[in-house]
């Protein structure tokens, strides 16, 4: 089974958020349940030197973007037993950051169809395109419009995972003949056509075979207008829209091996966190205490992710007597919001307003409690790093975090963290002095601690999900996930 990804993003070698860590990841399960599975990528300024030294060319071949005939290198690095390529074009892709240019449409039709025009070059013949995000969503419109009579292309099949409905890629009408050199055929409501714009994801969600989501509540929640993005009549149109929870990487985060965070840990050591926690008090500036309960929100700081409530409580919150670390960047009100709560309240607020990998698992394992109050959420990974780290999330009901973190029960010990239903300021206020409170009494807190270590979110069911996904779409036969 040939299975090729192409994504915008991977770890190691770029990453905004977790469609990296996914396209980092998951790839690597899926190899040792035996799938040729390779990773397609566009080659970024940003890739550290350490990998860029390594990759190697292959060839190099052209590609049309409308009119135009640009470079297309062909570039390939094994790492981890995975083969990673890379769509090498300077001019598109050697710049300072991954996203945000007046030319994303260009950039993304650009890397969409030089991974088709790729195959032919690349010695391996993909039975399954697995497409991720709008980025890579032309590539079943490419596919099915432009390719899929000639022979090489005849029997591939695609699959679209949507990591986030909000961002589609909508662009003015001019690109379909401009850029994509699609005809006005496909500026309809059963094609591109997305009000009056051309729409990427759109097009994924139309010319995929199967599409999928990464958590079940979330695959159910955008097919209602309020999850919906204007997109859940074209989703409940599609029929099938399966629902898969994300894995986190077991090996990348580990408490016990971690040599970025300041002491190593297991389930059977919460002690050792709380040295880590002393050592991030200190690393920050805060007053060590281990008594003070520590609250961490790693996070793009955007409205999705639910901060205005934490802005709508914020004094309450602190009068908790709690310390809070946020580690994000994104929107200036927001970034503004925390850059003057440090300021104004030196003792209990550090915002850490970057993106730092190191730093983040520094936070994760040096913090009691991770809050992520989002208004929707795909999945989530932070609040399964945080499990991973024995930081307990806080979290609103939607999405995948609804499907990974249940209550804590006094009563039967069970439960991994906090939860509230309601995008409501003060009920997320409550759950967080809920926590605070358990928080004192130590038997429960440490039992809450091992839950929370002990719950599996490794890739190894969800890997298996997408197994009997590619298998059904090639006609073979299906695997007992419980296997
Ligand atoms: P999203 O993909 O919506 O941003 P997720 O929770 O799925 O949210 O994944 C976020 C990923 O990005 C996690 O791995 C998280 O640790 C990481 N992350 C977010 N902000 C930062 C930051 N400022 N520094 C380092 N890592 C970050």
């Amino acid at each position: 089974m040939n299975i090729l990804m192409a994504a915008s993003e991977a770890v190691p070698f770029a990453k905004t958020g977790g469609l990296a860590d996914v396209v980092g990841s998951l790839p690597k399960e899926l190899h040792s349940n035996k799938v040729n599975v390779r990773v397609i990528l566009p080659k970024y300024g940003a890739i550290s030197e350490e990998f860029v030294d390594k990759i190697q060319y292959k060839t190099s071949i052209t590609v049309k973007v409308g009119w135009r005939e640009q470079y297309c290198g062909i570039e390939e690095l094994i790492y981890n037993g995975v083969h990673f390529y890379f769509i090498d074009n300077k001019y598109y892709f050697n710049r300072d950051k991954l996203y945000g240019f007046y030319d994303e449409a260009e950039r993304f039709a650009f890397f969409s169809r030089a991974v088709l025009e790729a195959i032919p070059y690349l010695d391996y013949q993909p039975d399954v395109i697995h497409c991720h995000d709008w980025q890579t969503a032309l590539i079943s419109v490419f596919l099915k419009t432009q390719y899929s009579q000639k022979q090489l292309y005849e029997n591939i099949k695609t699959v679209l995972t949507i990591h986030n409905l909000k961002f589609q890629g909508i662009y003015p009408r001019e690109i379909l003949g401009d850029l994509l050199s699609l005809g006005s055929e496909h500026f309809t409501s059963e094609s591109l056509e997305f009000y009056g714009n051309v729409n990427y994801l759109k097009g994924g969600i139309i010319y995929s075979d199967i599409v999928t989501t990464v958590s079940k509540t979330y695959a159910e929640e955008i097919t209602y207008s309020y999850f919906g993005e204007n997109l859940e009549g074209v989703l409940r149109r599609q029929g099938r829209i399966i629902g898969i929870i994300n894995g986190i990487d077991y090996e990348l985060y580990n408490s016990s091996t971690d040599s970025q965070i300041f002491y190593q840990y297991d389930s059977t050591s919460p002690d050792k966190k709380l040295t880590n926690k002393e050592a991030l008090q200190n690393y920050l500036g805060l007053p060590v205490d281990k008594d003070i309960p520590v609250l961490a929100i790693i996070s793009r700081l955007t409205s999705q992710k639910g901060l205005d409530l934490v802005q709508g409580v914020f004094d309450e919150l602190l009068a908790e007597g709690i310390q809070l670390v946020i580690l994000g960047t994104g929107e200036e009100e927001y970034e503004q919001l925390f850059r003057k709560a440090d300021e104004q309240y030196p003792n209990q607020v550090k915002a850490l307003i970057k993106f730092d990998e190191g730093l983040a698992r520094k936070v994760y394992a040096g913090s009691d409690m991770f809050l992520m109050p989002s208004k929707f959420e795909p999945c989530g990974l932070s609040q399964l790093i945080s499990l991973r780290y024995g930081t307990i999330p806080i979290v609103r009901e939607t999405g995948g975090l609804k499907d990974t973190i249940k209550g804590y029960d006094e009563i039967s010990n069970t439960g991994n963290g906090f939860s509230f239903i309601n995008y409501n300021a003060h009920d997320m206020l409550y759950t967080i002095q809920r926590a605070v409170s358990l928080y004192q009494d130590k038997k429960h807190w440490n039992k809450l601690i091992k839950n929370a270590m002990d719950s599996d979110f490794s890739w190894e069911a969800a890997a298996k999900e997408y197994l009997n996904l590619y298998s059904e779409l090639i006609g073979g036969s299906a695997i007992d996930v419980n296997k």
